[in-house]
């Protein structure tokens, strides 16, 4: 029997068609104006530069514009927390990115945290963490909300399954066990701490790999059966679990690339069209 793909991909392009009639009509409703998702990028890191055009492209797609900022690699975070602050009181962006990592001398909590809730499309705020932990309205960090919708689109049951989580990053691993236990999921959070890794796994209905070491958690420690979702991605086409095995024995399982990495992007975008929705709402 072979597994279910989540065809992160495909799922990410019919999005990105809904996304682009509801740009259509903001346009229409606002006299040519359309979503603005502003993205910064400070230093010159080739991956996160190569990210940031893949998120302005995909605004391009669904008919949105993106504002650049980019600031070089001695940015101090006074100057960086001055220039959120200006895109926050700018009321034509709708949503601001800030490509993380920032570099090491900038305080990358503080400047995330003065993004306006509002503006918060990737998810990164304190309060927006908060918001969504407790279920209340809120945009949820990007790549944990993209493959909660990925699993939803392909109505891959959560109820009651024991899900285990491996990494606690504030972008990815702490936020993924939040929407899965909000999701009635039963949440094992494992980490760099832990002990006996693989015997947890092996209880795993659904598997969140989110480590950033390349095949770190073993295609032997999974079980039949399993939800298997790679957030990693690694030079050579490979993530942060061993999948060739698992094709032919698990439930389902996030192709690598083309799982979890558009999602990411589509959620940013989905998002940024969400928050000029809402603050049309507003303006009414
Ligand atoms: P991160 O901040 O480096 O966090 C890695 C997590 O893995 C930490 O919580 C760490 O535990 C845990 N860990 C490290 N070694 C471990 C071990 N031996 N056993 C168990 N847990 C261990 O990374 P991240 O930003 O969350 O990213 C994780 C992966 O997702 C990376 O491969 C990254 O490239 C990928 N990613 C993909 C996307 C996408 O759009 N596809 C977006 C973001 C990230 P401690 O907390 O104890 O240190």
């Amino acid at each position: 029997m072979s597994a279910l793909i989540l065809d992160g991909k495909l799922i990410a392009k019919k999005s990105e068609e809904n996304l682009r009639s509801r740009v259509t009509q903001l346009k229409k409703l606002n006299n040519g104006a359309v979503p603005i998702l502003a993205t910064i990028l400070v230093g010159n890191d080739p991956s996160s530069a190569t990210y940031v055009k893949m998120k302005s492209n995909a605004c391009t797609r669904v008919g949105m514009d993106s504002l650049k900022v980019e600031m070089s690699e001695d940015t101090t975070t006074a100057e960086l927390l001055a220039e959120i602050e200006k895109l926050n009181a700018n009321p034509n962006i709708h949503g601001i990115l800030l490509q993380h990592p920032v570099p090491s001398q900038i305080n990358e909590r503080q400047c995330f945290d003065s993004i306006d809730l509002s503006k918060d499309v990737d998810g990164v705020t304190c309060l927006g963490f908060g918001r969504m932990a407790m279920n209340e309205t809120s945009y949820g960090s990007a790549t944990p909300k993209g493959i909660i919708r990925l699993l939803e689109a392909y109505d891959i049951q959560l109820e009651g399954k024991h899900a285990v989580v491996v990494g606690r990053s504030p972008i990815l691993g702490k936020p993924m066990a939040m929407m899965l236990l909000n999701k009635n999921c039963t949440v094992t959070i494992c980490h760099s701490k832990t002990i006996g890794l693989d015997k947890i796994i092996k209880n795993a209905d659904i598997i969140v790999g989110a480590v950033g070491r390349p095949e770190f958690i073993k295609a032997d420690w999974i079980k039949d059966d399993a939800v298997v979702i790679d957030a990693g991605y690694h030079e050579g086409g490979v993530g942060d679990i061993e999948l060739q095995p698992l094709v032919n024995r698990v439930k389902a399982y996030t192709p690598v690339p083309g799982g979890v990495g558009p999602m990411t992007i589509n959620t940013l975008i989905y998002q940024t069209v969400e928050a000029a929705e809402m603050k049309l709402r507003n303006n009414v």
